[in-house]
Order: C-alpha cells, then structure tokens, then sequence
C-alpha cells in the first residue's frame, strides 16, 4: 500500500492516503488520513481519522466497491479478499458456529477442503498426538508418515511417487515441472508448452496464472509466463490444431471447479489421452477441488477410467491442514532427480498427520458409497427445488458431493440469501453457486439444507415478482 507509516515505539502511526483500499475512492475528501495501532489496546483510531478508518472498517459512507461487496471488514490483511462480515469461532462437523452464537450450515467446506467436516475427532487426535512428538525435521531427513502417506496414495492411485508441498497452485507448479523435465530428460528440450482450457482454474503462482489464461487474475502483473496454449472447453479438434513440436503436456481439471462446475465428458478425457499417447505428450489432471473423495471416487478420473501421467492435489488432503501433492508415474517423474525442486515445508510430520488420519478414514471400507449414495439423494433432492423455482434455478450439475447450481439471478444474490438462511455456499465461473457439503455430511444435514435453500429461492423468487405477479402465486 502507498501509506507511509512513522513508528513509535508504544503507539504506531500509519498515514494513508484518503482512499478507499478497494475501488480508490476518497469518501471524506480528505487528502490523507491516520490509523495509530499498538500501545496498550490494538487499532486504536485517532479522533481526526475516525470518519476515514470507518470508511474501512464499517461501512463506507458513500457508495464504492466496498458498499457494493457488502458489509467488507478489514485491518491489517491485504485487502485482496473481499470478505463478508461474518466471523467464526468453531465448527462441528458440517456447521460453524458464529462469534455471535448463530449456526451456520456449512456447504462450503473452506471450499472443498473440510471434508471430514469441523473438529473431526479422528485428525483432532492424530494432529494432537504428532504435535507433541515432532511438527517439523526438513526434507534433509527421512521422514517415516510421509512415506506412509506417499504409499497409500499410490496404492489408491496410478502414481508411482509423490511430492509433498502446501497447495493447490504448489502442486500445480510441481506437475508443470514435471512435465517439461519429463520432455527435456527424453531427449526434448524444446517441448515445453502446455495445453490447458479456457475457464480453467489452476492457481495464483505466476505459472499457475498462465495455465488457467483468466485475464481478469492476470492483469497488471507484467508478462505472462511464456509456454501455454489455451483452446476452448471441450473442444477436441482446437486441442489437435494447438499440438505442436514444442508441446510438452496437456493440462486439466476433470470437473472445473472455480469455472463453474462443468463436467469433462468422459468421451473427451479419454480422447486427450489417445491424443497425449500418440503424440509423446503428458496428461496432466488438476484434482486439487475433485480430488479426495468428493465425486464419490477417490479421485475423480477413478469414475471415467482414464489415468493421467501426474496429478495434483491439494484441499481436503490434510482436510483443513494445508497439504498438497504432486503425484505421477516413475517414467513421467524421471526428470526428477535430487535436487531439481523442494519445498521447505512439504510434507512435514506434523502436515502428514492430518493427511493420514484423512486416509484413515476415507480408506474405510463403505466411506466412499456413503458419499455417492448421499450424493444422489441430494441432487434428487435438487432437482425437485430447481422444479419449484425456474426463475431462480436454471440448471444442478456436478458430480457426488461438488454441486453446481446454474442460477437465473445473480448467484451472489443466491449466496447472500443462503446465509440469511444460515447456510454457506460460494459462487463459481458460469453464474453457479457450488453446494459442498462435507463428505460425512448426513442425511438430515441435506434435508436441512435443501430447506433453506428452498427457503432462499423462494425469497429470491417473491423479491423479483410484481405486486400483480404476487398476487396470482397466492
Ligand atoms: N487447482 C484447482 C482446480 C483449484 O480449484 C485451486 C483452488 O481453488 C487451485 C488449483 C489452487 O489451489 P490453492 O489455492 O491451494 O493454491
């Protein structure tokens, strides 16, 4: 931020200009403006600046992006969230519960990654255990649960080994390595470009930016990492035009996720990989959002039958920890010999724990039937509410428990009803709201959500409707 800030010792100055940190407006009109932090109580505000800091803080006192975002908090973060005004402090399974007490139904799990749920007791024993033996040794030593995780992974998988890392976009980074030094070690340096799809999401990184090609993430951060091609969704005879000499890989989500739920047919997966065989190239699957379980497989290319070379994965691996992997085949790994890349933190004993107590238990025999079987009675369910609201609903889609609802009003407006209802979701690509429940979310917990969810919609439904309209529903 352009602030400057004069510190002292108790009590610390931070002057900015007038500005709102979103949209740049100056609501006062003030040209600058004073925060002082620290001293006995936090973020205490100076009288001349209290109208400003409320700018922030509260609400905005004319109308900017901040007003439009809602209710927008914020303190020493960067502002690059637009957050909601909603804090929790627990969670037990598939609810949060609230600083003020109210409940909320969460189908959003931290965006597909709680889903074993909040304080499931199973990772709250196994990370309680390891925190008191060792957190952390460095990648220098051998370290005995990321063997274990790595094995099991393989055991459920094609892969033949694993990295460790913290996220999805550090997976994501990994596997684009992996496949350039995959062509450079067989003899094709010159095959470094990768194939990925419009409206693909693969992560924040600079290269992970240039996988997913989305202009409105990629502005104004200089000049795109050289090396991918994008080529419509879905469209196999692009994806043939776009192989070259210099192709390395083609890269992409099973589902799209942040894109808006969309459903890769199979028919094509299985095309990519006839094309990747014939041509000498990688298939590359991104499973950070579809992996673990949440399509009812373990991991989603499971359901078509078409293997990748290298896999990310990322979210509920640790089930709240972070932890991400990069697995993948020996021949495609062969590149990836000792010192080639590391990550400091990867897969530390303390983020392995959490990784195996999630195995533990979505290895258990019946965890994954569960899932499908809870999964098709929620999109029935669905179908039946998309049925009662046409002018809300347009389309459900999705596999298992990663549910796309295709709304016909702003699928914000869709969120923001659903937590009036106490229920949490998040928008995707497409004007979707995705519906993510945790994977031990039971069958109330569903009946529960479907009704606030009809609950929402017909709120939406009455709000868009004339007084005359109105009128003849009743
Ligand atoms: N790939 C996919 C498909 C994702 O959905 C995401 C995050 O939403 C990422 C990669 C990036 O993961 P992370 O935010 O953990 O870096």
């Amino acid at each position: 931020m352009a602030g400057v800030g004069r510190k002292s010792r108790a009590l610390r100055v931070h002057t900015f200009p007038a500005r709102c940190v979103w949209c740049g407006e100056n609501p006062a009109g003030a040209a600058r403006f004073s925060v002082l932090t620290g001293g006995t109580r936090a973020n205490k505000i100076s009288k001349q600046c209290r109208p400003e800091r409320r700018h922030i803080l509260f609400r905005p006192r004319r109308s900017c992006c901040a007003a439009r975002a809602g209710s927008t908090v914020t303190s020493h973060l960067l502002p690059t969230y637009a957050r909601v005004n909603l804090a929790f402090e627990r969670g037990e399974g598939a609810w949060l519960i609230a600083t003020n007490g109210d409940r909320y139904l969460d189908f959003t799990s931290g965006v597909a990654v709680n889903a074993l749920g909040h304080a499931h007791p199973r990772l709250v024993a196994a990370l309680t255990e390891q925190a008191q033996k060792v957190w952390h040794v460095s990648n220098l030593y051998q370290i005995p649960e990321a063997e274990r995780v790595a094995q099991r992974l393989c055991d459920a998988s094609f892969a033949d080994v694993v990295f460790f890392c913290n996220s999805g976009a550090e997976a994501m980074e990994c596997a684009i390595k992996m496949a350039r030094k995959f062509q450079s070690a067989s003899g094709h340096p010159e095959r470094y470009r990768i194939i990925t799809f419009e409206g693909a999401f693969h992560g924040r990184t600079l290269a992970t930016l240039a996988a997913g090609g989305q202009k409105k993430y990629l502005d104004g951060f200089g000049p795109v990492v050289e090396g991918f091609d994008q080529v419509p969704f879905g469209d196999l005879a692009a994806t043939k035009r776009a192989v070259t000499d210099e192709t390395a890989a083609i890269l992409i989500e099973p589902i799209m996720g942040e894109g808006g739920v969309l459903v890769v047919e199979p028919a094509f997966l299985r095309a990519l990989r006839e094309l990747c065989d014939q041509r000498g190239l990688l298939l590359l699957f991104d499973e950070v959002q579809t992996g673990m379980g949440r399509t009812g497989e373990l991991f989603a290319y499971q359901r078509v039958g078409v293997e990748p070379d290298i896999m990310a994965l990322a979210k509920a691996l640790g089930g709240g920890f972070p932890v991400g992997a990069c697995l993948a085949s020996s021949e495609a790994a062969k590149g990836m010999t000792a010192g080639t890349h590391g990550s400091t933190f990867g897969g530390n004993p303390l983020a392995m724990s959490a990784a195996n107590a999630v195995l533990d238990v979505m290895l258990e025999p019946g965890f994954l039937d569960r899932v499908r079987q809870t999964a098709l009675r929620f999109k029935q369910r669905l179908a039946e509410i998309k049925d009662r609201h046409p002018s809300v609903i347009a389309e459900v889609r999705g596999e298992g428990l990663l549910i796309g609802v295709r709304a016909v009003v702003p699928a914000s407006e869709l969120v923001d009803a659903l937590r009036a209802e106490k229920m949490i979701a998040v928008s995707a690509g497409d004007n979707v709201v995705r519906l993510l429940p945790p994977l031990i979310v039971s069958d109330e917990e569903i009946a529960e959500g479907v009704a606030r969810l009809d609950r929402a919609c017909a709120q939406l439904g009455r709000a868009r409707r004339t007084p005359r309209q109105e009128e003849a529903v009743r």
